[in-house]
């Protein structure tokens, strides 16, 4: 296979700056699999002067015009799924079915969505001042900057660049260095799909040297980033050092499952071990932390050691596989030192090392691997329970009653999604609306995203809503026009009037 490794600026493959590139690996084989071209200043800085020459014919296409390449765009993703499903899996170790099932269709549907709410981008009348009409517009920012991490490469590129496109943006994405194959394939795509040049431009690097080059760019006047509460800490920061630049987040979870005792518990079990335990744990809304009602605490815990028990780890293109490798080694570091501190402040069920891998090479197995791990009674206070572990990584604590379950369910500073398990309407909904989290799955867990629905973080987990109509909102700015159409004189008393 052959793969794209250029910066993507003006619908052309850019080589960076000779001796500018940086070497992704496979986190199965922990081979090389190519150099790819860094993106250093200059090229950010050419990026966003191809995407401000290209800002106002696009911004000003009627909607179906501009709705059209987006529509094209995602045939082409689905016809070329098998390919962008390999490209992510190799860099990031997702197992090549839920890639195919779950974030190849998600990507597609997601541009679909957007294309259609073309001419949903709308605006507000009144008519509460005589003399006047008064309405708002919604505007695009003009050239945005969208950086994304590489849990899920696709549909993080699809989350971004679907609803700035559509609300008339040019943008500049940068994907993550550890994933960037599947978001250059995109480009090609891009062209195919007959975007017109300068409207999505692809840079790559690593964070320093790329990531600040758009957060610190005086041009760029809105930015929406995915990742860590860390970095997006630091995006913040740049945007307030530079121009003010609108900033929006999505970070990340520690996401609570609360079981009562009246559940289904088998179901309970069954969503929140795949919740956890999919993509290798690396998923910002993964039910990371389980309260089980007392009553219920063995029959949970029974099933859930079953299910992990059975869990395939392997090599992410075997059908079979469930569970591929971590993204890489520090990524496995910081894991088990979680780990660690749990162990300490709780009690090991199950797991806690790395699995040796299943690659053999030169007599060493290779692949960065964590088994299944669950931890019991982690005391709060402990780094395993406040800190996003991103791993397949449970701690289950019990509760006795429905306020210490919510009080505990709200004791972190993540706030991204929760989860409440019971046959209970009332409480259902009584609990739902106590949690401090952007969602709340009832008898459900993530994975779980309707693109009408907007997602997003309360607290630490983030600033802004993706998906849906409110996920246009991110990328517009809000106009208010007054619009006098009476005599001068009604109209001052009017506007003197309401003052
Ligand atoms: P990360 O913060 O390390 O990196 C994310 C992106 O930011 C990458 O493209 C990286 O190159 C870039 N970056 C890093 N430092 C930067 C800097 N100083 N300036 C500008 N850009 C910089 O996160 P990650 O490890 O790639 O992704 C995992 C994190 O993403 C987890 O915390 C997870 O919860 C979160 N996440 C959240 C959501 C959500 O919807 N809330 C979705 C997916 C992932």
């Amino acid at each position: 296979m052959s793969y794209e490794t250029r910066n993507f600026i003006n619908n052309e493959f850019i080589p960076g700056i000779p001796g500018k590139s940086f070497p992704i690996f496979n986190p199965y084989t922990e081979s090389k699999i190519c150099n790819i071209h860094e993106a250093q200043q200059e090229d950010v800085n050419i990026a966003v002067h191809a995407a401000e020459n290209a800002l106002s014919s696009w911004s000003t296409r009627n909607a179906n015009e501009r709705a059209a390449p987006l529509f094209k765009l995602a045939q082409l993703i689905r016809q070329n799924a098998e390919e962008l499903a390999i490209l992510d899996s190799i860099c990031m170790g997702k197992p090549l079915e839920l890639l195919k099932r779950m974030d190849i269709p998600a990507c597609a549907g997601i541009f679909e969505y957007y294309a259609g709410c073309a001419n949903h981008i709308l605006g507000e009348t009144s008519l509460g001042m005589k003399s006047f009409m008064n309405l708002t517009v919604r505007q695009p920012y003009g050239v945005v900057g969208l950086i994304i991490p590489w849990n899920v490469p696709m549909i993080m590129f699809a989350f971004k660049v679907a609803p700035a496109l559509i609300t008339g943006n040019t943008v500049i994405l940068k994907p993550s260095e550890k994933a960037p194959l599947s978001s250059l394939k995109m480009a090609s795509l891009i062209i195919e799909a007959g975007f017109p040049p300068g409207v999505v431009n692809i840079v790559n690097g690593d964070g320093p040297t790329t990531g600040s080059a758009i957060a610190l760019h005086p041009k760029i006047r809105k930015i929406s980033f995915t990742g860590s509460v860390a970095t997006g800490r630091k995006i913040m920061r740049m945007a307030a050092d530079s121009n003010l630049k609108n900033v929006s987040l999505e970070l990340g979870g520690k996401s609570p499952a609360i079981i009562f005792e009246d559940a289904d518990i088998v179901a309970a079990a069954r969503y929140t071990h795949f919740s956890i335990n999919h993509n290798s744990g690396q998923h910002c809304q993964a039910n990371s932390r389980v309260l089980v009602h007392r009553k219920v605490e063995d029959a949970y815990m029974e099933e859930l050691k079953r299910l992990a028990s059975q869990v395939k780890l392997g090599d992410p293109m075997d059908k079979q596989t469930f569970q591929g490798p971590q993204v890489d080694g520090p990524q496995v570091k910081q894991i088990i030192d979680l780990i660690d501190h749990g162990k300490q402040d709780g009690t090991l069920v199950m797991g806690g090392e790395k699995h040796p891998g299943t690659v053999t090479n030169h007599h060493n197995r290779k692949g960065h691997f964590v088994r299944p791990t669950i931890l019991l009674n982690v005391s709060r206070s402990s780094p395993a329970y406040q800190q996003e572990i991103f791993g397949p990584v449970v701690i289950v604590n019990t509760f006795d009653s429905e306020e210490a379950a919510i009080e505990e369910a709200n004791g972190t500073e993540f706030g991204l999604f929760a989860s409440v398990y019971t046959k209970d309407l009332e409480r259902a909904i009584r609990v739902s609306h106590a949690i401090h989290s952007g969602a709340v799955g009832v008898n459900c867990s993530v994975p779980l995203r309707a693109v009408d629905m907007p997602i997003g973080g309360w607290k630490q987990s983030g600033i802004g809503r993706e998906l849906s109509l409110h996920g246009l909102n991110m990328y517009t700015e809000l106009k208010t026009i007054f619009l006098k159409y009476g005599s001068d004189e009604t109209a001052m008393a009017s506007n003197w009037h309401t003052e």
